[in-house]
């Protein structure tokens, strides 16, 4: 049957990438339509109930920043909220919460329900309407045949999808949900490259069999932080603590004991899987020498009793997962409500893409999310609201749009899979952005919220709110530039007792900001009335001390912008490039980039390295 009504986009899985994808298209005016195989399972959490992390919340708050659901729903979702590397640089801190499942699920399918432009459909999509090299449309396992000017394909794991417990194997997309069997042969005919990789889970115990005497506490961070630039703690529901548990030499026995029943030491699964987020046998294989392993013991939600063990994802026999979890102190009398299980899945190899994230070979197709190769929620909400916004814009027939990869981690997240695709599940790090001081978690609404208005992204109240927020920091920072403290005063006084130090001269608040012993709190009241509004005062903060590190940064990346164009010759010999590493030298030797540019763009080939060759280059003429 044709339904009557045709769409600008279609979004094929209602997963991280499916549900952003469709809130993208439809709030730029797109008629949307959201497929998938089961309505509630929308914005479900395949594995762990958490949000965020590091290299992760920059990709959330980003995503949020371009109106995106994640953070938001993170806030109503959140039971235990922690900046990590919170004494680090601000680079690299990074935004973690604990969900409550149900509360996460919960909200976002009340963004998709109440998100005008778009409805719901539940059916699986079981092929797609393709004419020539353009796709047309989808139909569903049933026949159903919907229209579209373009669709964007977020299948996660369900792509032939094999569940592994121990030698036992059977279909699935994921615990509890059918495997994509017939949209996998017929994209398999496509002439797409296509390979397999896996991922696993571990299994789920009950709280009530669970000493927690035994076990560290870690209760979340006060005052809690926020996910979302719209967020406010009082979205929260009520917060909670994590435990943390270890594995022990006796844990380590038992699966050493029981390799030769792990699907993926007798050679079973053939895909590869994520190397940071390795299984226990994985984890007691690769490092023999380490006597334990941390375990976070990390509640499921608030109305629940479930935890979920973060560390001893397994696909071991299920008897060998309740003598592994028994034998960790304070989960001697456990009970496993779960078992814990590898998927092995399709994923398509994202050098098969455009920028944009439609495909080459079929033009006004979208892929996004674990289908090219990722892993993680944050990266495949990221991707998703990428491949969303471009499919609505294809629709309407403008051009395509991405950040670049100085302009956010969504942008070195897709420049990193289309130049060089993937032979493992791919997440995001810190370490993966050249140009991390200015990719921060604090200014990604700074960074890209203006640019989302453009598109069509941002609404009315968000846009009010992160004017004033702009406008406010501006002042603030004005305000500091000109406020001075001179010596012999008061204000002097409080700064010496602060600093150890007499204040020789006047200094302006802004100066005495930029002095490491001093904090927003100390200074910007000793002269007029601070603000009140922490993401204002923690802005101005780090601009005022990062200032010089910041500069330099733009600096080198308006230097490369200049020399883009640079030829590189095809016979430079790279080991005579005084300076380089061993390794960039083999990189570059591997690649040999054409230009300054390409060779910048290559991983692991830091802007420090492209300075050294265009002196180099200099040298040579
Ligand atoms: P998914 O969240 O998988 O969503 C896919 C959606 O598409 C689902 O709603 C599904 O019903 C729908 N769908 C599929 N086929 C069709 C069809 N033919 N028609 C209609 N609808 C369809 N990430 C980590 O970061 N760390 C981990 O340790 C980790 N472990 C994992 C362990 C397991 C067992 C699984 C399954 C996933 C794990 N993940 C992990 C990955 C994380 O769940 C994914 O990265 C993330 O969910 C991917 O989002 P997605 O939107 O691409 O796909």
């Amino acid at each position: 049957m044709e339904y009557p009504d045709r769409f600008d986009v279609i979004v094929i899985g209602g997963g991280h990438a499916g549900t952003e994808a469709a809130l993208a298209s439809a709030r730029m005016g797109c008629q949307t339509l959201l497929l998938t195989h089961n309505i509630e399972t929308l914005g479900q959490m395949s594995c762990n109930p958490a949000i965020g992390g590091i290299g992760k919340s920059h990709l959330v708050k980003e995503i949020d920043a371009l109106g995106g659901a994640m953070g938001l729903a993170t806030d109503l979702g959140g039971i235990q909220f922690r900046v990590l590397n919170a004494r680090k640089g601000p680079a690299v801190r990074a935004t973690r919460a604990q969900a409550d499942r149900v509360r996460y699920k919960a909200a976002i399918r009340g963004m998709l329900e109440n998100q005008p432009n778009l409805m719901l459909f539940q059916q699986a999509a079981g092929d797609l309407i393709v004419d020539g090299d353009t796709v047309r449309g989808v139909v569903t396992e049933t026949g159903i045949r919907f229209h579209a000017e373009t669709i964007v394909l977020c299948t996660g794991t369900f792509l032939g999808g094999v569940i592994h417990i121990g030698l036992e194997q059977s279909r699935g997309g994921r615990a509890g949900d059918p495997p994509s069997n017939a949209l996998a042969s017929r994209l398999r005919a496509l002439p797409f490259r296509v390979d397999r990789l896996k991922t696993g889970t571990p299994p789920r115990l009950d709280a009530k069999s669970v000493d927690f005497s035994a076990l560290e506490e870690q209760p979340g961070d006060m005052p809690t932080p926020v996910m979302s630039y719209l967020g406010r703690r009082d979205m929260h529901p009520r917060q909670v603590s994590c435990h943390i548990a270890h594995t022990n030499e006796r844990t380590h026995e038992i699966i050493f004991a029981n390799l030769d029943r792990s699907p993926m030491y007798s050679g079973m699964i053939e895909g590869v899987g994520p190397r940071y987020c390795p299984s226990i046998e994985d984890k007691v294989h690769r490092f023999a020498d380490k006597a334990s392993h941390q375990v976070f013991i990390e509640p499921e939600g608030l109305d629940t009793h479930e935890l979920y063990p973060n560390g001893i994802s397994t696909s071991l026999p299920f008897d060998v997962q309740l003598q592994v979890v028994r034998s960790i102190e304070g989960l001697e009398n456990a009970r496993i409500t779960r078992p814990g299980y590898a998927i092995e899945y399709d994923f398509f190899d994202p050098r098969d893409l455009k920028h944009s994230l439609e495909t080459k070979f079929i033009h006004n197709l979208f892929f996004a999310g674990q289908i090219n190769g990722t892993t993680g929620y944050e990266e495949a909400g990221a991707q998703g609201l990428l491949a969303g916004l471009n499919a609505a814009r294809r629709a309407r027939g403008l051009e395509a749009w991405w950040p670049r990869r100085d302009e956010a981690y969504l942008g070195v997240l897709v420049d990193d899979l289309i130049r060089l695709g993937t032979k493992e599940p791919y997440r995001m790090f810190t370490s993966r952005a050249e140009y991390r001081l200015l990719l921060r978690e604090d200014n990604a609404d700074l960074r890209l919220t203006e640019a989302g208005r453009e598109l069509g992204l941002i609404d009315d109240a968000r846009w009010a709110a992160f004017s004033d927020k702009r406008e406010a920091i501006e002042r603030e920072s004005a305000r500091l530039k000109s406020g001075w403290v001179q010596p012999g005063t008061a204000a002097a006084a409080a700064v010496e007792a602060k600093t150890g130090q007499p204040l020789a001269r006047e200094y302006s608040l802004l100066d005495l900001l930029k002095r490491p012993e001093l904090g927003y709190a100390d200074v910007a009241g000793l002269v007029g009335e601070p603000v009140s509004d922490e993401a204002v005062a923690e802005q101005v903060q780090i601009q005022a001390k990062y200032q010089g590190y910041i500069d330099r940064q733009q600096d080198e990346i308006d230097k490369l912008k200049r020399h883009e164009a640079t030829p590189l010759p095809a016979n430079l010999d790279y080991s005579r490039v005084e300076g380089l590493s061993h390794e960039i030298r083999q990189k570059l030797a591997e690649a040999r980039p054409q230009s300054l540019a390409q060779a910048a763009r290559i991983s692991g080939v830091t802007p420090a390295a492209v300075s050294i060759l265009l002196i180099h280059l200099k040298k040579r003429r």
